[in-house]
């Protein structure tokens, strides 16, 4: 009895070994940096800048950026990119601080957002990217083709890339500037209201920056893999803790099961040492004795 009191505590099971070291690198997101052309209304006060930009009627292109950044920002974040804005309200920003603020960023694509206006002749209509520099061609080419490809259906005419060197001077990472179409032309106009117009022009876009760099999608499944092992370990580590949990109360009961045996054996010992030892040896000598004597006897 005994022997099983000590075959049961020392068969419970022991608590595993510490969880293992993580065996996942999170990845450092994509950055890219989105400039909502122009910001800033008028205030009381003179010295207070502001620049709404193209303005027909109460149209303003400010306020048309503002929210094209915001739409195209929301298709990045399902690429899993990180997105930089110059300005994330109706603020007024220098151009020079726009720059300073993607080059803070780390940005490795950089967009920048307008509506068109051509002064004198409301049919001068399309879409047209600006870059800066030689080395941004091939990423505006590929605004380009992202857009006439999500505007097609608008009847949009794609008017190219041209070369505007006096504008983001100093960027050292693929730039464009995008003028998906004119606020002076009635017609584009009406669409650059319409938000399905504007998700047109965003999804464009994105469709062109995933076509510069396919390191954004490489990266985007290296987040969702090391997510994806991420959650794995916590399940593995919630499963270890149950399992320490279900050991640590098997443990218990076999302590008390085992002290139990151990009491019981103690006691059974007590009360047989308490009946004291058998006479059955003396009973026995005399009957001997009594059988040899009569033996003798006859
Ligand atoms: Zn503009």
């Amino acid at each position: 009895m005994l022997a099983a009191g000590v075959v049961l505590l020392t068969s419970m099971p022991t608590a595993r070994a510490a969880a293992a070291e993580p065996s996942f690198v999170m990845p450092s997101p994509y950055v890219i940096a989105i400039d909502p052309g122009h910001g800033g209304s008028a205030t009381n006060d003179p010295t207070q800048l502001w620049d709404p930009g193209v303005v027909v009627g109460n149209v303003m292109e400010k306020d048309i950026t503002l929210d094209l950044a915001f739409r195209l920002r929301a298709l990045l974040a399902k690429e899993r990119v990180k997105v930089v804005l110059t300005r994330t309200g109706d603020e007024y920003v220098e151009i020079s601080e726009r720059w300073n603020r993607v080059h803070a960023s780390g940005a490795r694509l950089f967009v920048s957002l307008h509506v068109n206006a051509f002064n004198g002749d409301p049919a001068i209509n399309g879409a047209t990217i600006f870059y800066p520099k030689p080395d941004s061609l091939s990423f505006a080419q590929a605004i380009d083709a992202g857009l006439a490809q999500t505007l097609k259906r608008y009847q949009i005419a794609d008017d190219g890339v041209a070369a505007k060197p006096e504008l983001w001077v100093r960027s050292d990472v693929p730039t464009a500037t995008v003028e998906p179409g004119y606020l002076s032309n009635p017609r584009e106009a009406g669409l650059l209201s319409q938000g399905d117009f504007r998700d047109a022009i965003a999804m464009g876009v994105l469709q062109g920056m995933l076509a510069a760099d396919p390191q954004i999608e490489q990266v985007k499944l290296q987040i969702i893999h090391a997510e994806a092992a991420a959650a794995a370990q916590h399940q593995a580590e919630v499963g270890t803790t149950a399992d320490a949990a279900r050991t640590a109360t098997a443990t218990r009961w076999g302590l008390i099961l085992g002290a139990i045996v151990v009491l019981w054996v103690v006691m059974r010992i007590a009360i047989r040492r308490q009946a004291g030892a058998p006479h059955l040896p003396q009973y026995r000598r005399r009957g001997y004795r009594r059988r040899r004597a009569v033996s003798r006897r006859s």
